[in-house]
Protein backbone atom coordinates (compact mmCIF):
# COMPACT_ATOMS: atom_id res chain seq x y z
CA UNK A 1 0.00 0.00 0.00
CA UNK A 2 1.18 3.21 -0.95
CA UNK A 3 -0.11 5.80 1.73
CA UNK A 4 -0.44 9.49 0.62
CA UNK A 5 0.80 11.05 3.52
CA UNK A 6 3.44 9.83 6.30
CA UNK A 7 3.70 12.10 9.49
CA UNK A 8 6.76 11.46 11.54
CA UNK A 9 5.94 12.12 15.55
CA UNK A 10 2.68 12.40 17.13
CA UNK A 11 3.64 15.82 19.40
CA UNK A 12 1.79 19.11 18.60
CA UNK A 13 3.46 19.82 15.01
CA UNK A 14 2.72 15.90 13.54
CA UNK A 15 -1.05 16.31 15.74
CA UNK A 16 -1.60 19.84 13.92
CA UNK A 17 -0.83 18.07 10.59
CA UNK A 18 -2.78 15.00 10.77
CA UNK A 19 -5.67 16.78 11.91
CA UNK A 20 -5.78 18.83 8.91
CA UNK A 21 -5.28 16.13 6.41
CA UNK A 22 -8.15 14.32 8.28
CA UNK A 23 -10.45 16.83 7.96
CA UNK A 24 -9.64 17.06 4.32
CA UNK A 25 -9.99 13.34 3.51
CA UNK A 26 -6.54 12.71 2.42
CA UNK A 27 -5.16 9.54 3.47
CA UNK A 28 -1.97 9.61 5.68
CA UNK A 29 -0.65 7.65 8.40
CA UNK A 30 0.61 9.28 11.84
CA UNK A 31 3.70 7.07 12.89
CA UNK A 32 4.83 7.82 16.56
CA UNK A 33 8.10 6.06 18.90
CA UNK A 34 5.52 6.07 22.00
CA UNK A 35 2.83 4.49 23.74
CA UNK A 36 0.91 7.50 23.59
CA UNK A 37 0.49 10.66 21.30
CA UNK A 38 1.57 14.31 22.75
CA UNK A 39 3.68 13.33 25.73
CA UNK A 40 5.50 16.09 25.80
CA UNK A 41 2.03 18.32 24.82
CA UNK A 42 1.16 17.06 28.41
CA UNK A 43 3.77 18.40 30.10
CA UNK A 44 3.77 21.73 29.09
CA UNK A 45 2.79 24.85 30.68
CA UNK A 46 3.03 23.18 34.24
CA UNK A 47 0.51 20.96 32.53
CA UNK A 48 -2.13 23.71 31.79
CA UNK A 49 -0.43 24.57 28.16
CA UNK A 50 0.21 27.68 27.06
CA UNK A 51 -1.06 27.68 23.87
CA UNK A 52 -0.25 30.76 22.38
CA UNK A 53 -0.39 34.42 23.11
CA UNK A 54 -1.96 37.73 22.18
CA UNK A 55 0.58 39.67 20.15
CA UNK A 56 0.37 40.98 16.78
CA UNK A 57 2.78 39.54 14.22
CA UNK A 58 5.39 41.89 13.85
CA UNK A 59 6.04 41.62 18.28
CA UNK A 60 5.85 37.88 17.82
CA UNK A 61 8.55 37.69 15.65
CA UNK A 62 10.48 40.85 16.82
CA UNK A 63 10.64 39.15 20.32
CA UNK A 64 12.15 36.55 18.67
CA UNK A 65 16.29 35.73 19.16
CA UNK A 66 16.78 34.01 15.61
CA UNK A 67 18.72 35.54 13.19
CA UNK A 68 16.19 34.40 10.19
CA UNK A 69 12.99 35.36 12.30
CA UNK A 70 11.23 36.13 8.95
CA UNK A 71 11.24 32.96 7.88
CA UNK A 72 8.23 32.60 10.33
CA UNK A 73 6.44 35.75 8.73
CA UNK A 74 4.10 34.19 5.79
CA UNK A 75 3.79 31.27 8.30
CA UNK A 76 2.74 33.46 11.22
CA UNK A 77 0.57 35.69 8.42
CA UNK A 78 -1.87 32.33 6.99
CA UNK A 79 -2.33 30.92 10.73
CA UNK A 80 -1.39 33.77 13.76
CA UNK A 81 -2.56 33.60 17.26
CA UNK A 82 -6.07 34.56 16.59
CA UNK A 83 -6.42 31.64 14.14
CA UNK A 84 -5.33 29.18 16.91
CA UNK A 85 -7.52 31.40 19.24
CA UNK A 86 -10.46 30.46 17.06
CA UNK A 87 -9.41 26.64 16.39
CA UNK A 88 -9.48 25.63 19.81
CA UNK A 89 -13.28 28.03 20.50
CA UNK A 90 -14.52 26.10 17.28
CA UNK A 91 -12.88 22.64 19.12
CA UNK A 92 -15.03 23.12 22.52
CA UNK A 93 -11.64 23.78 24.16
CA UNK A 94 -11.86 27.12 24.29
CA UNK A 95 -8.53 29.51 25.36
CA UNK A 96 -8.17 32.18 28.35
CA UNK A 97 -6.08 35.03 28.32
CA UNK A 98 -3.65 35.40 31.39
CA UNK A 99 -1.22 38.35 32.50
CA UNK A 100 -1.95 40.26 29.31
CA UNK A 101 -0.09 37.77 27.46
CA UNK A 102 -0.62 34.04 27.28
CA UNK A 103 -3.72 31.94 26.26
CA UNK A 104 -4.33 29.17 28.49
CA UNK A 105 -7.63 26.44 28.04
CA UNK A 106 -10.06 27.70 30.07
CA UNK A 107 -10.13 24.19 31.38
CA UNK A 108 -6.22 24.35 32.74
CA UNK A 109 -5.55 21.12 31.72
CA UNK A 110 -3.02 20.48 28.38
CA UNK A 111 -4.74 16.51 27.95
CA UNK A 112 -8.17 18.64 26.76
CA UNK A 113 -5.63 20.23 23.95
CA UNK A 114 -4.50 16.71 23.24
CA UNK A 115 -8.34 15.11 23.26
CA UNK A 116 -8.75 18.51 20.09
CA UNK A 117 -6.50 16.03 17.94
CA UNK A 118 -7.20 12.44 19.53
CA UNK A 119 -11.03 12.84 18.82
CA UNK A 120 -10.50 13.75 14.89
CA UNK A 121 -7.58 11.80 13.72
CA UNK A 122 -8.94 8.32 13.42
CA UNK A 123 -7.45 5.36 15.47
CA UNK A 124 -6.39 3.50 12.65
CA UNK A 125 -4.24 5.81 10.75
CA UNK A 126 -2.17 6.35 14.17
CA UNK A 127 0.66 3.63 14.95
CA UNK A 128 2.24 3.90 18.04
CA UNK A 129 5.04 2.04 19.54
CA UNK A 130 6.89 2.64 15.98
CA UNK A 131 10.44 4.07 15.81
CA UNK A 132 10.95 5.21 12.61
CA UNK A 133 14.38 4.42 11.33
CA UNK A 134 15.82 4.89 7.90
CA UNK A 135 13.97 7.52 5.06
CA UNK A 136 14.83 7.24 1.65
CA UNK A 137 13.05 8.16 -1.47
CA UNK A 138 13.29 5.54 -4.63
CA UNK A 139 11.84 7.11 -7.77
CA UNK A 140 9.07 9.31 -7.00
CA UNK A 141 8.18 6.85 -3.73
CA UNK A 142 9.59 7.38 -0.37
CA UNK A 143 9.96 4.41 1.88
CA UNK A 144 9.65 4.81 5.71
CA UNK A 145 11.56 2.11 7.40
CA UNK A 146 10.65 1.33 11.08
CA UNK A 147 11.56 -1.46 13.65
CA UNK A 148 8.70 -3.84 12.66
CA UNK A 149 8.02 -2.76 9.05
CA UNK A 150 8.25 -0.83 5.69
CA UNK A 151 6.07 1.69 5.20
CA UNK A 152 5.28 3.96 1.77
CA UNK A 153 4.17 7.32 1.00
CA UNK A 154 4.03 10.08 -2.19
CA UNK A 155 4.86 12.65 0.73
CA UNK A 156 6.48 12.55 4.22
CA UNK A 157 6.28 15.33 6.87
CA UNK A 158 8.94 15.02 9.47
CA UNK A 159 7.39 16.11 12.60
CA UNK A 160 9.88 14.62 15.22
CA UNK A 161 11.18 17.38 17.70
CA UNK A 162 14.12 18.23 18.73
CA UNK A 163 16.36 16.98 21.97
CA UNK A 164 14.45 18.31 24.33
CA UNK A 165 13.04 15.80 27.25
CA UNK A 166 14.07 12.64 24.93
CA UNK A 167 11.70 10.90 27.75
CA UNK A 168 8.75 12.37 25.61
CA UNK A 169 10.32 10.50 22.53
CA UNK A 170 12.35 13.81 21.30
CA UNK A 171 15.59 12.57 20.52
CA UNK A 172 16.83 14.32 17.53
CA UNK A 173 16.42 11.90 14.97
CA UNK A 174 15.17 14.20 12.86
CA UNK A 175 18.69 15.16 12.03
CA UNK A 176 19.33 11.88 11.26
CA UNK A 177 17.14 11.73 8.71
CA UNK A 178 18.29 15.01 6.71
CA UNK A 179 21.86 13.78 7.19
CA UNK A 180 20.63 10.90 5.34
CA UNK A 181 18.00 13.11 2.85
CA UNK A 182 21.14 15.58 2.26
CA UNK A 183 19.32 18.55 4.12
CA UNK A 184 21.71 21.00 5.81
CA UNK A 185 21.07 21.31 9.46
CA UNK A 186 22.15 22.80 12.74
CA UNK A 187 23.02 20.22 15.82
CA UNK A 188 20.43 20.79 18.92
CA UNK A 189 21.33 23.31 21.70
CA UNK A 190 19.94 24.45 24.67
CA UNK A 191 17.72 27.28 24.85
CA UNK A 192 15.28 28.70 27.66
CA UNK A 193 17.13 26.92 30.51
CA UNK A 194 18.70 27.52 33.84
CA UNK A 195 22.34 27.99 34.59
CA UNK A 196 24.51 26.74 36.91
CA UNK A 197 27.16 29.20 38.88
CA UNK A 198 29.00 28.03 42.33
CA UNK A 199 29.35 31.21 42.85
CA UNK A 200 25.76 31.84 43.57
CA UNK A 201 25.33 29.20 45.55
CA UNK A 202 28.35 30.07 47.82
CA UNK A 203 27.92 34.37 47.39
CA UNK A 204 23.97 34.04 47.56
CA UNK A 205 22.84 31.27 49.18
CA UNK A 206 20.79 33.39 51.62
CA UNK A 207 18.89 34.26 48.55
CA UNK A 208 18.13 31.44 47.61
CA UNK A 209 14.46 31.16 46.26
CA UNK A 210 13.96 34.58 46.19
CA UNK A 211 13.71 36.71 43.01
CA UNK A 212 15.24 40.17 41.69
CA UNK A 213 12.60 41.35 39.45
CA UNK A 214 12.45 42.99 35.96
CA UNK A 215 16.07 43.57 35.47
CA UNK A 216 18.54 43.97 32.34
CA UNK A 217 20.67 41.14 32.61
CA UNK A 218 23.81 41.43 30.41
CA UNK A 219 27.11 39.33 29.22
CA UNK A 220 29.73 41.19 30.23
CA UNK A 221 31.58 42.39 27.24
CA UNK A 222 28.86 41.62 24.74
CA UNK A 223 25.83 43.44 23.64
CA UNK A 224 23.64 40.46 24.54
CA UNK A 225 21.60 41.07 27.50
CA UNK A 226 17.60 40.06 28.27
CA UNK A 227 14.70 42.00 30.57
CA UNK A 228 12.72 40.17 33.42
CA UNK A 229 12.67 38.73 36.59
CA UNK A 230 15.97 36.57 37.60
CA UNK A 231 15.28 33.81 40.69
CA UNK A 232 18.36 32.81 42.76
CA UNK A 233 18.11 28.69 43.09
CA UNK A 234 20.19 26.14 45.18
CA UNK A 235 22.08 25.25 41.73
CA UNK A 236 22.56 28.86 40.44
CA UNK A 237 20.27 31.03 38.58
CA UNK A 238 16.69 30.99 36.83
CA UNK A 239 13.73 32.98 35.78
CA UNK A 240 12.59 34.60 32.52
CA UNK A 241 15.50 36.66 31.74
CA UNK A 242 18.13 34.18 32.59
CA UNK A 243 16.03 31.29 30.48
CA UNK A 244 16.04 34.04 27.27
CA UNK A 245 19.71 34.42 27.58
CA UNK A 246 20.93 31.05 28.16
CA UNK A 247 21.03 30.38 24.64
CA UNK A 248 23.38 33.05 23.83
CA UNK A 249 25.45 32.49 27.24
CA UNK A 250 26.16 28.69 26.09
CA UNK A 251 27.29 29.70 22.82
CA UNK A 252 29.66 32.35 24.32
CA UNK A 253 30.70 29.46 26.47
CA UNK A 254 31.82 27.49 23.53
CA UNK A 255 34.39 30.23 22.77
CA UNK A 256 35.11 32.10 26.24
CA UNK A 257 34.37 32.39 30.10
CA UNK A 258 31.13 33.48 30.66
CA UNK A 259 30.45 36.59 33.29
CA UNK A 260 27.30 37.91 33.71
CA UNK A 261 26.28 41.03 34.83
CA UNK A 262 23.05 40.93 37.03
CA UNK A 263 22.01 44.63 39.00
CA UNK A 264 20.88 43.91 41.76
CA UNK A 265 18.02 46.26 42.08
CA UNK A 266 16.10 47.85 39.78
CA UNK A 267 17.20 51.61 40.15
CA UNK A 268 19.49 53.37 37.21
CA UNK A 269 22.64 55.30 37.75
CA UNK A 270 21.52 58.59 38.21
CA UNK A 271 18.24 57.50 40.79
CA UNK A 272 20.99 55.27 42.55
CA UNK A 273 23.24 59.13 43.00
CA UNK A 274 20.17 60.78 43.74
CA UNK A 275 19.43 58.53 46.55
CA UNK A 276 23.02 58.63 48.14
CA UNK A 277 22.89 62.20 47.75
CA UNK A 278 20.04 62.64 50.48
CA UNK A 279 21.25 60.25 52.55
CA UNK A 280 24.77 62.21 52.34
CA UNK A 281 22.68 65.47 53.35
CA UNK A 282 20.97 63.57 56.01
CA UNK A 283 24.01 61.92 56.91
CA UNK A 284 22.19 58.20 57.33
CA UNK A 285 23.43 54.82 57.90
CA UNK A 286 24.70 52.89 54.71
CA UNK A 287 22.48 50.23 55.48
CA UNK A 288 19.35 52.66 55.24
CA UNK A 289 21.27 53.87 52.22
CA UNK A 290 21.03 51.07 50.44
CA UNK A 291 17.94 49.65 51.79
CA UNK A 292 16.16 52.13 49.19
CA UNK A 293 18.19 50.84 46.12
CA UNK A 294 17.90 47.39 47.00
CA UNK A 295 16.24 44.67 49.46
CA UNK A 296 17.27 44.43 53.36
CA UNK A 297 18.89 40.94 52.93
CA UNK A 298 20.75 42.16 49.47
CA UNK A 299 21.71 45.47 51.31
CA UNK A 300 23.20 43.37 54.42
CA UNK A 301 24.95 40.88 51.81
CA UNK A 302 26.56 43.45 50.17
CA UNK A 303 28.31 45.37 52.87
CA UNK A 304 29.12 42.38 54.16
CA UNK A 305 31.07 41.31 51.01
CA UNK A 306 32.62 44.85 50.38
CA UNK A 307 33.64 44.77 54.05
CA UNK A 308 32.37 48.04 54.56
CA UNK A 309 30.64 48.36 58.35
CA UNK A 310 27.69 49.80 58.87
CA UNK A 311 28.90 53.57 59.79
CA UNK A 312 27.32 56.72 58.59
CA UNK A 313 27.07 57.41 54.83
CA UNK A 314 29.22 60.28 55.06
CA UNK A 315 31.83 58.16 57.72
CA UNK A 316 32.79 56.31 54.46
CA UNK A 317 35.39 57.09 51.43
CA UNK A 318 33.98 57.29 47.87
CA UNK A 319 36.33 54.47 46.98
CA UNK A 320 33.87 52.05 48.58
CA UNK A 321 30.57 54.35 47.90
CA UNK A 322 31.56 53.46 43.99
CA UNK A 323 32.66 49.77 44.18
CA UNK A 324 28.18 49.77 46.24
CA UNK A 325 27.20 51.67 43.37
CA UNK A 326 28.95 49.45 41.00
CA UNK A 327 27.71 46.29 42.24
CA UNK A 328 24.26 47.26 42.49
CA UNK A 329 24.51 48.07 39.05
CA UNK A 330 25.79 45.06 37.66
CA UNK A 331 26.98 42.95 39.86
CA UNK A 332 29.75 40.11 38.28
CA UNK A 333 28.75 36.41 38.55
CA UNK A 334 30.58 33.91 36.45
CA UNK A 335 28.77 30.86 35.07
CA UNK A 336 29.67 27.46 34.91
CA UNK A 337 27.38 26.05 32.37
CA UNK A 338 23.99 25.80 30.89
CA UNK A 339 21.77 23.05 31.98
CA UNK A 340 21.75 20.27 29.55
CA UNK A 341 20.37 20.16 26.07
CA UNK A 342 17.79 17.00 26.77
CA UNK A 343 16.73 18.84 29.74
CA UNK A 344 16.44 22.70 28.35
CA UNK A 345 12.44 23.45 27.64
CA UNK A 346 13.25 23.92 23.82
CA UNK A 347 16.21 23.45 21.78
CA UNK A 348 18.33 26.07 19.11
CA UNK A 349 18.82 24.87 15.73
CA UNK A 350 17.54 22.35 13.48
CA UNK A 351 16.32 22.17 10.18
CA UNK A 352 18.12 25.15 8.28
CA UNK A 353 15.20 27.66 6.93
CA UNK A 354 17.25 27.69 3.69
CA UNK A 355 16.47 24.29 3.07
CA UNK A 356 12.47 25.02 3.06
CA UNK A 357 9.76 26.82 1.79
CA UNK A 358 8.36 29.85 3.93
CA UNK A 359 4.93 29.11 2.77
CA UNK A 360 4.37 25.45 2.94
CA UNK A 361 7.65 24.02 5.20
CA UNK A 362 8.57 21.68 1.70
CA UNK A 363 12.22 20.50 1.05
CA UNK A 364 13.44 23.04 -1.75
CA UNK A 365 16.13 20.33 -2.58
CA UNK A 366 13.55 17.28 -2.38
CA UNK A 367 9.35 17.72 -3.18
CA UNK A 368 6.69 16.13 -0.84
CA UNK A 369 9.35 16.56 1.88
CA UNK A 370 8.47 18.62 5.21
CA UNK A 371 9.81 19.36 8.19
CA UNK A 372 7.23 20.99 11.00
CA UNK A 373 7.76 22.05 14.39
CA UNK A 374 10.79 21.99 16.79
CA UNK A 375 12.86 19.96 14.26
CA UNK A 376 13.06 23.12 12.10
CA UNK A 377 15.43 25.81 13.63
CA UNK A 378 13.02 27.98 15.05
CA UNK A 379 12.05 28.66 18.13
CA UNK A 380 10.47 31.27 20.70
CA UNK A 381 11.03 32.64 24.33
CA UNK A 382 8.81 30.84 27.18
CA UNK A 383 4.98 32.17 26.30
CA UNK A 384 3.11 30.13 23.93
CA UNK A 385 5.39 30.88 21.05
CA UNK A 386 6.73 27.35 20.13
CA UNK A 387 3.47 25.78 20.14
CA UNK A 388 1.92 28.46 18.22
CA UNK A 389 5.43 28.10 15.76
CA UNK A 390 4.14 24.00 15.66
CA UNK A 391 1.04 24.63 14.61
CA UNK A 392 1.51 27.31 12.29
CA UNK A 393 4.12 25.25 10.50
CA UNK A 394 1.90 22.06 10.74
CA UNK A 395 -1.22 23.75 8.75
CA UNK A 396 1.08 25.44 5.98
CA UNK A 397 2.57 21.98 5.35
CA UNK A 398 -0.53 20.60 5.79
CA UNK A 399 -2.38 23.31 2.90
CA UNK A 400 0.28 22.51 0.63
CA UNK A 401 -0.36 18.53 0.91
CA UNK A 402 -4.31 19.06 0.53
CA UNK A 403 -3.89 21.17 -2.27
CA UNK A 404 -1.79 18.86 -4.41
CA UNK A 405 -3.77 15.79 -3.04
CA UNK A 406 -7.41 17.32 -4.53
C1 LIG B 1 8.40 21.00 30.07
C2 LIG B 1 8.08 21.80 28.84
C3 LIG B 1 7.09 22.77 28.90
C4 LIG B 1 6.79 23.52 27.75
N1 LIG B 1 5.77 24.42 27.82
C5 LIG B 1 5.42 25.11 26.70
C6 LIG B 1 4.29 25.97 26.72
O1 LIG B 1 3.54 26.06 27.71
N2 LIG B 1 4.01 26.67 25.58
C7 LIG B 1 4.79 26.56 24.44
O2 LIG B 1 4.50 27.23 23.46
N3 LIG B 1 5.82 25.69 24.39
C8 LIG B 1 6.14 24.96 25.48
N4 LIG B 1 7.18 24.06 25.42
C9 LIG B 1 7.82 23.81 24.10
C10 LIG B 1 6.87 22.95 23.23
O3 LIG B 1 6.35 21.91 24.03
C11 LIG B 1 7.57 22.36 22.01
O4 LIG B 1 8.19 23.37 21.27
C12 LIG B 1 6.56 21.62 21.12
O5 LIG B 1 5.89 20.64 21.87
C13 LIG B 1 7.26 20.98 19.95
O6 LIG B 1 6.32 20.19 19.25
P1 LIG B 1 6.79 19.19 18.08
O7 LIG B 1 5.57 18.53 17.58
O8 LIG B 1 7.65 19.89 17.13
O9 LIG B 1 7.74 18.14 18.80
P2 LIG B 1 7.46 17.12 20.01
O10 LIG B 1 6.34 17.56 20.84
O11 LIG B 1 8.79 16.94 20.64
O12 LIG B 1 6.99 15.80 19.28
C14 LIG B 1 7.85 15.00 18.52
C15 LIG B 1 7.25 13.61 18.45
O13 LIG B 1 7.97 12.82 17.50
C16 LIG B 1 8.14 11.51 18.01
N5 LIG B 1 9.32 10.92 17.38
C17 LIG B 1 10.60 11.39 17.45
N6 LIG B 1 11.41 10.61 16.71
C18 LIG B 1 10.64 9.63 16.18
C19 LIG B 1 10.93 8.51 15.35
N7 LIG B 1 12.16 8.21 14.95
N8 LIG B 1 9.89 7.69 14.99
C20 LIG B 1 8.62 7.97 15.40
N9 LIG B 1 8.31 9.01 16.20
C21 LIG B 1 9.31 9.83 16.58
C22 LIG B 1 8.33 11.74 19.50
O14 LIG B 1 8.08 10.57 20.26
C23 LIG B 1 7.35 12.86 19.79
O15 LIG B 1 6.07 12.37 20.15
C24 LIG B 1 7.51 23.30 26.54
C25 LIG B 1 8.50 22.33 26.49
C26 LIG B 1 8.78 21.58 27.63
C27 LIG B 1 9.85 20.51 27.56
Amino acid sequence: MIYNTIIIGGGVSGLMCAYQLAQAKVDFLLIEKKESLGKKLLLTGGTRCNVTNNLDIDTFIQNLTLPHKRFLYSLLKDFRPSDILKFFYENNCPLVLENDLKYFPKSNRSQDVLEVFLKKIPHHQIKLNTVVSKIYKYEDIFIVECSNAKYKAKKVVIASGSKSYPQTGSTGDGLKFARDLGIEFTDFTPAETHIYSKQVVKEFAILQGSSLKDIVVKIKATNKRSQGDVLFTHFGLSGPAILHLSEDIYDYMQKQKVILQIPLGSLSRSEIDEVFNKSRSKNMTILKTLEQCTTKRIASLLLEKLQIENKRINEISKNLIHKLIDSLLGYDITVDRVQDVTKAFVNKGGISTKELSPKTMEAKRLSNLYFIGETVDLHGPIGGYNITIALSTAVAAAKDIISKST
